[in-house]
């Protein structure tokens, strides 16, 4: 079946005990045993399973084309289950402009549990070669990547993983499964922030991670999820169910409306540069346009000027809020040197945009009178 459909009916079905179409959310916590001690129904305790998550993870997998599917409590929970599945002396080769959280979570906190890291410029595959070791175990790729979307070659760098032992995690949070398949492309692995576009209404946090085999992997991260309890609430796993419904028409929206926005920005006498994949002046828009359906709401433009011009476009928007995170409905602006603090790498004049769901004119004629 297509997306659409997926999004629309995968892990649902008319509930048998009420026909309700609508699925219940189930909140309880423990599950009763069949006489002879057994469970039958397929629910214990409701950190092993529950019915609503288990809805979630069947979804998730279905529009990725996976094996299976863990549901986390954050993106970020979905992240660090998946350096918990690794072992003291293992190596990971990440990219340099890794989510933040991610880069913070190897470099603060599972250094500290025996896991090495080598942080690669993930678009120069010539460099990802050369920083896998005897020892690498994961070549984590984010793609487009944050904040200036820069696009990287998930065929390659599998291929690259595969041949030194390791597997090709690929963080599918910006592009999500409306516009690229990272496991058709070779990952094995993927992370999603469900916080974003998969929620897609900007009120829940979630993660999850999908694999193409059900293998020892997977299974190491499902007893991270199940023993460590970094566990979506049933509530959070009902509203990521019901915004996936929506999900491919909300993506391409997104998607045109940036690419407006993009070709507007670019002509504009007070824009330094633009990046977005969707332009055909993005360095890499040939391979985006290769392994990319459609290029997400998310782009960044630097203001001519410092860090002042930037922050006084960002401080005249109306319609656009002045916040971090991306994905739902609204419109967000953010300068992202001052949130990532001193060791960023971003410039000092761009602001990073997630492109919302609100008329295109409507958002160019914000920023035009923010520009102005
Ligand atoms: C937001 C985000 C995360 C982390 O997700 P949280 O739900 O905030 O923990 C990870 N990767 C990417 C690409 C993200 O945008």
């Amino acid at each position: 079946m297509r997306l659409e459909t997926l999004a629309v009916h995968a892990g649902r079905r008319v509930d048998p005990t009420t026909g309700a179409v609508a699925p219940p959310i189930h909140l309880s916590t423990t599950f009763e045993r069949d006489p002879d001690g057994s469970y039958s129904r397929g629910h214990l305790y409701a950190r092993n399973s529950n019915p609503t998550r288990e809805a979630l993870e069947a979804c998730l997998a279905a529009l990725e084309g996976g094996a299976a599917a863990a549901a986390f409590a954050s993106g970020s929970a979905a992240t660090a289950a998946v350096f918990q599945a690794l072992s003291p002396g293992d190596h990971v080769v990440a990219p340099h402009d890794a989510y933040h959280g991610t880069g913070r979570l190897l470099r603060e906190t599972f250094t500290r549990w025996g896991l090495a890291t080598t942080f690669a410029d993930m678009t120069n595959p010539a460099e990802v070669q050369r920083a896998l070791r005897p020892t690498t175990r994961v070549v984590w790729v984010e793609t487009p990547s944050n904040p200036m979307w820069k696009v990287s070659d998930i065929r390659a760098l599998a291929a690259l993983a595969h041949d030194a032992g390791a597997r090709c995690v690929c963080d599918n949070t910006v592009a999500t499964p409306v516009g690229q398949s990272p496991l058709e492309l070779g990952a094995d692995l993927i992370v999603h922030a469900t916080t974003k576009y998969l929620g897609g209404h900007g009120d829940l946090m979630g993660g999850a991670v999908i694999a193409r085999v059900a293998d020892d992997m997977l299974e190491r991260v499902r007893a991270v999820q199940a023993s460590g309890g970094g566990i979506p609430s049933p509530f959070d796993c009902w509203l990521v169910l019901r915004g996936i419904q929506t999900l491919p028409w909300r993506v391409r929206a997104h998607g045109e409306n940036a690419l407006k926005l993009a070709r507007f920005l670019a002509e504009h006498r007070r824009v330094e540069a633009v990046h977005y994949p969707g332009l055909p002046s993005h360095p890499a828009h040939a391979l985006a346009a290769r392994q990319m359906r459609c290029f997400s709401g998310m782009l960044s433009f630097q203001v001519r000027g410092s860090a002042a011009e930037a922050l006084g476009v960002a401080a005249k928007v109306r319609v656009f809020t002045r916040a971090t995170s991306f994905g739902g409905t609204d419109s967000l602006i953010e300068h992202r040197a001052s949130v990532e603090g001193p060791n960023s790498r971003t410039p000092d004049n761009l602001l990073r945009v997630s492109v919302g769901l609100e008329h295109a004119d409507d958002l160019i004629a914000d920023l035009e009178e923010a520009l102005s």
